[in-house]
């Protein structure tokens, strides 16, 4: 089948990868639809050595696996989980100890022709979401975990740095729980801080932010060590700093204004999907616009190079029309 494969350091197109073929308490899927990620962008840079096909977001249709789920239009929550450790046991399941990643972590991923995932993963997209909607899904349910850790109220002054792929959503997702004035989108580009403004929601450019530490709560979703420094100095004292970004660091962080400042600093990964489809039906989450530009999947190097460009939001792979 075709796939974009990820080995020896180098990320190639091909014709010849294998079909997978799914287990008893496994589907098989056809995708159909896949986006590009900042975390794919920090595979091919060597991020969790992975090998392999990469690809985590995406939506497909099941070809084969239990009746009630075949030819559904789907898209399956990421982490693959033994059930049996004591993260399992203890309800953290996203924390497997013997946990593989679809597309990121032991395990191949969707861009490719086919993709087998454990029935458990699996999810339903209902009628009201399109597929270019329900690329979204991984990611916003990303955005939504900030709220499942964090507190976040009326009265608190929130940042989130950086205007990529996943500051849009979560800035949405924090919008819609606290006060619209009182979250603030900063990032570098003036489009992306439009998309956001169009949604009633203030976009400052890093030129004109005053980096003080003044700030109840900092998302970081810039994926580089610069941003990451940013987010450090506008934490106020006692304040929180969550952490969205996964990349390969390219310098050194000063972390000193952490410990001056006695910064709470809370790492965030990945979160439920039936919250994030529920939120993409009920189109509290807008993504209309976020999607830039598309490729066939043997188009995929090119793909990937332009989704490095700073001024594309979500790139986007056809792989079955
Ligand atoms: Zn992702
Ligand atoms: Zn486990």
């Amino acid at each position: 089948m075709q796939a974009l494969v990820f080995a020896n350091g180098k990320l190639e197109y091909t014709l010849s990868h294998p079909q997978p073929k799914p287990a008893d308490d496994e589907v098989l899927i056809a995708v159909e639809l896949a986006g590009i990620c900042t975390t794919d962008l920090e595979i091919i840079k060597g991020y969790m050595d992975f090998t392999g096909v990469p690809g985590h977001e995406f939506v497909g249709a099941v070809e084969k696996g239990p009746r009630d789920l075949t030819g559904k239009r789907v898209v399956a929550e990421i982490n693959c989980v033994c059930g049996k450790c004591d993260m399992c046991h203890s309800g953290l399941s996203n924390h497997c100890r013997n946990r593989q990643v679809i597309g990121i972590s032991g395990r191949d991923g969707a861009f490719a022709e086919y993709i087998v995932v454990p029935r458990r993963n699996v999810q339903v997209v209902p009628e009201a979401v399109s597929n270019e909607t329900a690329i979204f899904v991984e990611p916003l349910a990303a955005a939504q975990q900030i709220v499942q850790q964090v507190s976040i109220e009326q009265r608190h002054k929130v940042v989130v740095v950086g205007d990529g792929r996943l500051g849009l959503l979560v800035v949405q997702v924090l919008a819609g729980i606290g006060a619209k004035g009182n979250v603030v989108l900063l990032g570098k580009n003036e489009n992306k801080l439009t998309f956001a403004e169009k949604r009633g929601i203030q976009g400052v450019l890093l030129e004109d932010m005053l980096i003080k530490p003044e700030w109840d709560i900092v998302v970081d979703c810039t994926g580089t060590a610069d941003g990451f420094q940013t987010a450090c100095r506008l934490v106020r004292p006692r304040g929180k700093l969550i952490l969205k970004s996964t990349f390969v660091p390219d310098k050194p962080v000063d972390l000193s204004p952490l410990v001056i400042n006695e910064v709470t600093l809370i790492g965030s990964r990945c979160g439920p999907f039936p919250n994030a489809i529920n939120a993409l039906a009920a189109q509290q989450v807008v993504t209309n616009g976020l999607i830039t530009a598309s490729y066939k999947l043997q188009d995929g190097i090119q793909a990937f190079e332009k989704a490095k460009n700073p001024d594309q939001i979500k790139v986007v792979l056809e792989i079955k029309s």
